[in-house]
Parts: C-alpha cells; structure tokens; sequence
C-alpha cells in the first residue's frame, strides 16, 4: 500500500523515519494499518487526545517561513515565546514582518532561574530593548515561568486583555518551553478533553494545535524551528541537562587578576585579559563546572582537559563540537557577558576581557543587569 495515508487529528501526512518531525508513528503502529480509510492518528496526535499532552514537532526552514507567512494573513494575536537566558538564539529573524497588523505579546520564559536579587523591571526593560532592536513592539512583555500555575493564569489574563475577537498563535523557536507553556494551559484549562480540538488546516502539511475558546475562537500551538545559534544544538539531551540553567541561579563571584581564566566546563571560556584585580560574577548553572587557570596555560589545559575535566562536552561527543570562536570586549560601561544559553559573566567598565563560545553561539555584551 503505497498511498499517503494523513493523520485525522492535525492533516500532517504520517512518516516513520523522524520523530521530531509532524506526522511520525512508529512503524509497528502503522503496519497494522490495513484499511486505506481507517482513521490514524499521528503519535503527537495520539498522546494529545490520551494524556493531554502535546509533543514538540520540529520543521524546516522552509515550512517555517510557510507557517509564519499564513500567520501574517489571519486576524489574529500572536504569542512570541522567547528564553531570556537565550534571546538571539531564540528569537524568529523578521517575525516583525511577518505578523503583519497583529499585535504582539512578546513572553520571557524561564524567570523561574533568574536570581530574585535581580529586579524583574530591569530584565523586562533589557527584554524590550532587545525585541526593539529586532523590529517588534510588543503590546505586552511578560515574564513568567511555564512551569508554574500561578504565571499561566497571569498570561492568560494578559491575552485576554488584547486577543479581543481573534485566534491567539503561539510562535517561538525550539527550546524556549513553548511545549511547557502550552500544556500548562491545558492542564489548567477545565474540562481539557472537551476544550482541545485539534484541527485540520488544508493545503499543509503544517501540524497545529488547536485549543478552543469559549467564543468561538481558539488557541494555536505553532511548531519550532531548530535555532542553529542555540548552545542546544551541540549537545545531547544529557548535557543539556546540566547546562541549561533549571532552578533558581546562586551567582558566584571571583576575584582575578589579569591573566586569569574561568572555563565553564569545555563549553564557554572567560580571559580577563588587562585590568585591575576585580570581581566577576558568574551567572550560569549552579552544576556547571567552573574550573580557574592561569591564561597563559589555558590553551593548552583545554586542549589537554576539554571532554577529560572539562565536561560537557563528552568524550564522544568532542569530534563533532565546534572549535571555540574568542571575541574581545572592553566595555565603557559595567556590562554582562552573555554566553548564549549558558548565561553570563558580569564585567566591569574598563576592563578588556575575552569570551569564547562554540562556534556559532553567540557571545556578546549587555549592559549589567545588577
Ligand atoms: P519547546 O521546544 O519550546 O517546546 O520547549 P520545551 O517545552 O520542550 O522546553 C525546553 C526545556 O526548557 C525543557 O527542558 C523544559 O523543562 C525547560 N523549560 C520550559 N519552561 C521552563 C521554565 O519556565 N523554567 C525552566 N527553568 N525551564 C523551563
């Protein structure tokens, strides 16, 4: 049987070979697929109607671009789910453009590991500026946890407040905690199996979630997009683990020299190249390993240790982890550095340092948040 055969719940046309992709069903499942008629659910499909629970699809450039262009021609208020320990790697390039006329909600996820001694007001300010610099004004910037009840409630008042007679689309790239979020208002939502519907949008292959509204209108999930600049993409789901920060962030502070070294773990790795003995503080993971040296030895400790001391990366995984790219700063103002996705190294005004992150991931300098 050679026919495509289509998922009932989201219209995506079902496969075998990827599971990240929209359509999936193990092979064993659909094997037992005789009839050319019989109503088959993909696997997301399936756990969404069985557990009220969405799985995240992944999808290409291109079907990205589809996606984000049909969104641009509803009537609709789009929900942009960014990381605020990753805002370059999670941001979508010109979604500016492509909402059109619709209004913004732009959602800082993963508060939840910011350090309470940091004023929420100046990360929201910082967060703004940065969506500003990409082109998009948001009508409202929340910051807030997926994982907690309390937030969700709050947002869902926030889109309320603006959605008036529209669809709400959720947007944001992979790894954000858009899967996280889009549960939680499930799980919250009374009455789930009733309210969760998932609709068939012909001409796509485009696999959305639909959540119903008490008007007629409803919630839509949006597949990710891969972000290749995130620090996610080089490493296992392990590792990832023990990168990303997961509660909340205790700081730790270094006195150093000049000619000093702070690896973070084989993945990021901080010179303080002249300067005044100062204090910098590190923001990251509180498992993440910080290892000091001195500069003049770093090089060759890390070429020594990286995959050995310096884990992550694993042994294994070094033969496909890219070289680490340095980028000099010496900012006029007290200043974070950001390692994107892993989190940040304050730095005072004055004072040269150096970043270096896998190729590709970003590093560069904001102003301090503390
Ligand atoms: P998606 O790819 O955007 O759908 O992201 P997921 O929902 O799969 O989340 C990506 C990772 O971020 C997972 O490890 C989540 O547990 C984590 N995550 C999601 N939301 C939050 C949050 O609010 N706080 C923290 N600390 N982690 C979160």
């Amino acid at each position: 049987n050679t026919e495509t055969l289509y998922c009932i719940g989201c219209g995506a046309a079902l496969q075998t070979t990827n599971p990240q992709a929209a359509g999936y069903l193990p092979a064993a499942r659909l094997a037992k697929v005789t009839d050319e008629d019989a109503e088959v659910y993909c696997q997301r499909c399936f756990r969404l109607r069985h557990y009220n629970e969405i799985q995240p699809v992944e999808l290409t450039d291109d079907d990205f671009l589809r996606l984000l262009n049909t969104i641009g021609e509803e009537n609709a208020l789009i929900v942009n789910v960014v990381d605020i320990f990753d805002f370059n790697g999670s941001v979508i390039p010109g979604l500016h453009r492509f909402v059109g006329d619709n209004p913004v909600v732009l959602v800082g996820n993963k508060a939840d590991v910011m350090p309470r001694s940091i004023k929420r007001g100046r990360v929201r300010n910082w967060l703004e500026s940065q969506a500003h610099n990409q082109g998009l004004r948001p009508v409202s910037t929340v910051l807030m946890s997926a994982k907690k009840p309390a937030d969700i409630e709050r947002l869902l008042t926030v889109i309320d407040r603006y959605r008036g007679d529209r669809d709400v689309y959720f947007v944001g790239v992979t790894n954000t905690g858009k899967s996280t979020l889009i549960n939680g208002i499930i799980k919250q939502t009374s009455g789930v199996q009733d309210l969760i519907t998932t609709s068939r949008f012909p001409g796509t292959t485009l696999d959305r979630i639909r959540i119903a509204l008490d008007d007629g209108h409803g919630l839509v999930d949006t597949p990710g997009i891969i972000h290749r600049h995130q620090m996610a993409h080089y490493l296992s789901d392990k590792d990832l683990k023990l990168v990303a920060p997961t509660k909340e962030i205790r700081p730790k502070t270094y006195q150093l020299e000049s000619g000093q070294t702070l690896f973070l773990a084989g993945l990021a790795r901080f010179d303080f190249v002249r300067g005044h003995r100062s204090g910098f503080t590190a923001y990251v993971d509180n498992q993440l390993l910080i290892h000091r040296t001195k500069l003049e030895n770093a090089d060759d400790f890390d070429t020594r240790q990286r995959g050995a001391l310096l884990q992550p990366p694993r042994p294994d995984d070094l033969a496909d982890f890219p070289p680490l790219v340095r980028t000099e700063f010496t900012p006029k103002e007290d200043s974070d550095l950001v390692f994107a996705g892993l989190g940040w190294i304050t730095v005072p005004a004055g004072v040269t340092v150096a970043g270096y992150a896998p190729e590709g991931v970003d590093v560069l300098l904001r102003p301090a948040l503390i």
